[in-house]
Parts: C-alpha cells; structure tokens; sequence
C-alpha cells in the first residue's frame, strides 16, 4: 500500500501532544472527514479522545528528518516536541505544526472505533490549508532515501528480529565493547580503518562510511568511530553509543 507522512496534533489539558502517522486518509468528501489509526500505546491516542481534537500536518518531501525523528520515535515524556518549532493554533485548539509541512487539517473527532491494538478515529475537517506547492513526502520514498523502517507503534510496523534483541542498555554496552575493538584495531594496524556499516538501533538509519551524510555535512570516506562524540542519528536524533556495527 501507498502512504504519506504526517504529523497528527492534539491539545489536551492545555498540553501539546504529537506523532508521526502514515495512516491518514480521507473517509468522505462531504462533509470533509479524514481517519487517522493511532496505536493505542502512543499517548497522543488517548489525548485525542480526551479533547475531541486533532490537526494533520502534510509533511513535505523535503522534511527536516530530525522533526521526523523527534515526532516518529521519541516520546514527549522525553523530550519537547514542540520546543523551537513554528506552530499556528487552529480553530479547535489544536497545535499545527508548520515546520516541514505543505498543507495541513484542522479537525473535530465525530467517530472512533476500536481495531484492537489501533483505534481508528474519524474527524471532520473544520479548517484547512495549503501552504506550499512542494511535493508531498510519501512513505515509500522516506523508506528508500533513509533506509528506513516504521516505528514500532506504528501500523505498518513489522517486527525486526534484530532490533527486538537490542535493548538500548545493551546497545550501549555493545557500542562501547565495539569501541575498544576499535581501538585495540587501531593499535594493531593504524593504517585500516573500519568502513563498517552502523545502524541506530532505536530507529534503523543506516550509516555508511563510504557515503557519509552530506546532509549533515560528513562527506564520504569518515568512518563512524571519527564522526564526533555529539554526532546524533540524522533520523531519530539518537547518540553514538545507540549505534551497532554490522557484521
Ligand atoms: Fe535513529
């Protein structure tokens, strides 16, 4: 199936909750309404049936990854969200996010059904707007470009073996033996360096020495033990240390 990228919004007990959705379409023309599916563990799905409330911004396909990042894998319980963003307050109240977006919705839920692990929620469109011509992002050129998967409370998530087996504690615990191999390598033979391949394991984003991330500004040729210490996944902005070498 074919999906966009969105940001779904609320504003519950004056506090601004989001996500990153794939799984939003329109259900009918008129009156407007559009369906989201929210996991019921993400807590912005219980916000959004708290207040009645919720706004859809369309990201654009050029999207800063790391509001992709922040939106699609941290929880607001960690960290602000909403902090140093461009946001307008709809007519609801709902926060819509502007950053990275070409159009957006402002919508009142009317309808919700449970699909056990989802809930499928159903708003009419209120308010709404399009605020630039830029190509929409779609998911299957998100998951190309960034050698992506879905995050797990997401509806196209598919369990990945590896990534399940990963804990951050170990991960960390794993990035750290790693580094002394690096650096008993190192001593052993100065001359190679590791062109491994590493991959976050909170989020999946490969990084590949031999392209670098221009986008970041690491050209190619760097291997990962030489980005530096507050490098941060361009995708999930995770650490160093979530980041696992391929074998
Ligand atoms: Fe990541």
């Amino acid at each position: 199936m074919s999906y966009g990228l969105y940001i779904v919004t609320t504003k519950s007990n004056d506090k601004n909750a989001g996500y990153i959705g794939n799984t939003v379409f329109q259900v009918t023309s008129d009156p407007a309404q559009i369906a989201i599916s929210c996991h019921k563990k993400n807590s912005t799905a219980e916000k959004i049936i708290e207040s009645g409330i919720f706004a859809v911004s369309v990201l654009g396909i050029n999207a800063n990854t790391s509001l992709i990042g922040e939106f699609g894998f941290m929880s607001g319980s960690d960290v602000n969200k909403f902090k140093d963003i461009e946001i307008k307050t709809s007519q609801t109240g709902a926060p819509i996010i502007l950053d990275s977006a070409i159009a957006w919705f402002d919508c009142k839920v009317v309808s919700k059904l449970d699909v056990g692990s989802h809930l499928l929620i159903i708003g009419e469109v209120l308010d709404s707007d399009v605020i630039s011509d830029e190509e929409p992002l779609t998911y299957a050129y998100y998951r190309e470009k960034y050698k992506m998967f879905s995050p797990k409370n997401s509806p196209t998530y598919i369990e990945r073996e590896r990534l399940e087996q990963e804990k951050p504690a170990t991960a960390q615990k794993s990035a750290k033996a790693a580094a002394v191999e690096e650096k008993a390598a190192e001593s052993a033979d100065k001359a190679e360096k590791d062109m491994s391949v590493y991959t976050c394991l909170i989020c999946g984003y490969q990084y590949d020495p031999e392209e670098g991330e221009p986008g970041s500004g690491i050209p190619p040729g760097i291997p990962f033990a030489d980005l530096p210490d507050d490098y941060k996944c361009p995708v999930c902005n995770a650490g160093k240390e979530y980041f696992k070498r391929n074998y």
